[in-house]
């Protein structure tokens, strides 16, 4: 088997990893129940790390040795605490990049070193340095940083080979992402991204939540605020009658022994309707529909060019979405492929298409930011202002993408230049984040008009380079980006990759070790050995003979046979188990 790449959606909920085999996507299980790894981290009773549902089924006992929705944290210099330890959001994504990463492996039966992996579209640069970082952490190698509508975009693309334009529209748990794109020909064009990286389903949740607890306050003048057991047990009624609400018109809220007062205890019940749920969240849907105009008006497309809306993350499930898209475009929006899966498929087809497994799609990208830097302005007054903006990248220009500009010294014997670089749109970097600055010092003895030419380049993940030169000299200083978040040194990423895997064990260390491949035999004959009584024939003659070849690779064969006898087993139960 060639070099493998896997596609990872690390979602702020739901984290799934898939892969391109065969020219298909296969989705990887990561239990019994299936594909889908609830993004959720925890310490268990005897210092255990659990990721997943092991982890979210202890939320409610152990809120303070649980962690959820890390994705809103990522690119923030602050510490969680996790069982009594802090770390870093990087490291508690590496923790589940990690499990991703070994449930690949032994699906895959061999070592994944490499991964696509996607963010929202509206990921700041130090958000993606953040996850990228994540990846690293958990032993991965990120060979691209996709845009998560991208992906579904492309998920999508697998199905139509007619030009058409759509919106993508992307509600997940923590984040609203929504993309204007061209599919054409195999060629999926970004033409606009926007969106907001603190909406979600987490907030329709504690829109719930809140009614609850001021039910609670008004009910028994009772303030759970500081009851953690019982706010999270809140935060998980909450949830499950939004998801509830989402099928039908009615659904109720039942918990039994909630809190004491006076030394008895308290059960608490509540009917939520859907409209009375609909109104709690209305506000937020409105931002989502105004996102969706100016996606569109930055894409210079109307509403009604649109052919389709695509929906993807799990809170396009609620019912007022749909209604809302439907009020906005005079059509119905289609949930044409899995909402909660397409963006890790779409991240697996990137992801193949880098491992030259597949080729012919080819992926356009924008920038939902402008990039540029500060210079002299002269205003309408005639006052000099420091504070105008110069972009030199616009937003959605396609990526990757270099653009470069000339600016002149502005005193005689200026020996050095400060260069401020800023994301925004204003025209007026008070108004814009300053992501970075540098001193580009040394500069020669000359008359002010001396040019400087500043260069910045956007890769294709959306990370920003930019290079300030002295023209007449060729003095020249690259930036790191000195971000509003520390960038990781090696060393501390080296620090973090161990403490992360010490929690994970041995686990993370894969290695096709003769071992390995011993449990791979015995498990696939395990699984043939139960068929086989009920096969007659030539299923029966084939399996044997496919049993005896993976005996005898086990035994004498090379690596290579192993793995095509595994491989060849492997097909044919699956083709007799289902
Ligand atoms: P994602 O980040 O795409 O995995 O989406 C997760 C979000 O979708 C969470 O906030 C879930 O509560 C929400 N969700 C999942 N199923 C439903 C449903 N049936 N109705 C409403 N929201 C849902």
């Amino acid at each position: 088997m060639g070099e493998i790449i896997v596609g990872i959606d690390l979602g702020t909920t739901n984290s799934e990893v898939a892969v391109v085999r065969e020219g298909r996507v296969e989705m990887i299980p990561v239990s019994a129940e299936g594909p889908i790894l609830p993004s959720v981290v925890g310490i268990g009773p005897a210092g255990e790390l659990l990721v997943g549902a092991e982890a979210k089924n202890q939320a409610i006992l152990y809120p303070e040795r649980t962690v959820r929705s890390i994705k809103r944290r990522m690119g923030e210099s602050g510490k969680v605490s996790l069982g009594g330890t802090d770390y870093s959001p990087q490291e508690i994504s590496a923790m589940i990049l990690a499990r991703l990463k070994q449930v690949a492996e032994s699906h895959l039966g061999q070592p994944v070193g490499k991964a696509v992996i996607t963010v929202p579209a509206f990921f700041s640069d130090a958000q993606r340095q953040a996850t990228r970082e994540a990846g690293e952490i958990a032993g991965l190698e990120v060979v691209r940083i996709l845009n998560e509508p991208t992906a579904a975009a492309l998920a999508y693309e697998k199905r139509v080979e007619y030009a058409r334009k759509v919106i993508v529209y992307d509600l997940g748990g923590g984040t609203f992402d929504v993309s204007v794109a061209n599919i054409e020909n195999g060629v999926v064009e970004i033409l606009s991204s926007h969106g907001n990286n603190h909406l979600g389903g987490d907030d329709f949740d504690r829109r719930i939540q809140q009614r609850l607890e001021s039910r609670v306050r008004e009910g028994w003048g009772v303030d759970l605020s500081e009851n953690r057991v019982a706010l999270a047990r809140l935060q998980r009624a909450s949830e499950e009658v939004k998801r509830l609400l989402s099928d039908r018109p009615f659904g109720t809220v039942s918990e039994e022994f909630l809190f004491e007062k006076d030394g008895l205890p308290v059960h608490l019940t509540l009917e939520i309707s859907r409209e009375e749920y609909e109104e709690m969240i209305s506000d937020y849907i409105e931002e989502t529909i105004s996102c969706v105009r100016v996606a569109l008006s930055n894409a210079g497309v109307a509403a009604s060019e649109i052919d389709e809306i695509l929906l993807v993350g799990g809170s396009t499930r609620t019912p007022l979405v749909s209604r809302r898209l439907e009020e906005e475009f005079g059509r119905q929006p289609r949930f044409e492929v899995h909402p909660d899966l397409c963006v890790a498929m779409g991240a697996a087809i990137q992801a193949a298409r880098i491992a030259g497994v597949e080729s012919g799609q080819v992926l356009v990208d924008v920038t939902p930011y402008t990039f540029g830097t500060s210079a002299l302005a002269e205003l309408e007054d005639g006052e000099i202002s420091p504070f105008a903006f110069v972009p030199l990248i616009r937003k959605n220009t396609p990526i990757p993408v270099t653009k470069s500009e000339v600016f002149f010294t502005v005193v005689d014997n200026q020996d050095a230049a400060e260069v401020f670089i800023y994301q925004g749109e204003n025209s007026d970097v008070r108004q814009n984040i300053e992501i970075g600055n540098f001193l580009l010092d040394g500069l020669a003895n000359r008359p002010r008009g001396n040019e400087i030419v500043l260069l910045f380049s956007l890769d294709a993940d959306g990370i920003l380079q930019i290079s300030a030169r002295e023209k007449a000299t060729g003095l020249e200083r690259t930036l790191t980006i000195d971000r509003q978040v520390e960038r990781f040194g090696q060393e501390e990423l080296d620090r973090s990759r161990e403490r992360v895997a010490a929690l994970l064990g041995d686990e993370t260390e894969f290695a096709a070790s003769p071992d390995d491949r011993e449990t791979v035999a015995a498990d696939l004959r395990a699984r043939a050995e139960a068929l086989l009584p009920d096969l007659s024939g030539e299923d029966r003659e084939d399996l044997s003979a496919r049993i005896a070849d993976l005996l005898a690779a086990l035994e004498g064969g090379t690596e290579e046979e192993f793995d095509e006898a595994s491989e060849a087993l492997e097909d044919l139960l699956f083709y007799l188990e289902s």
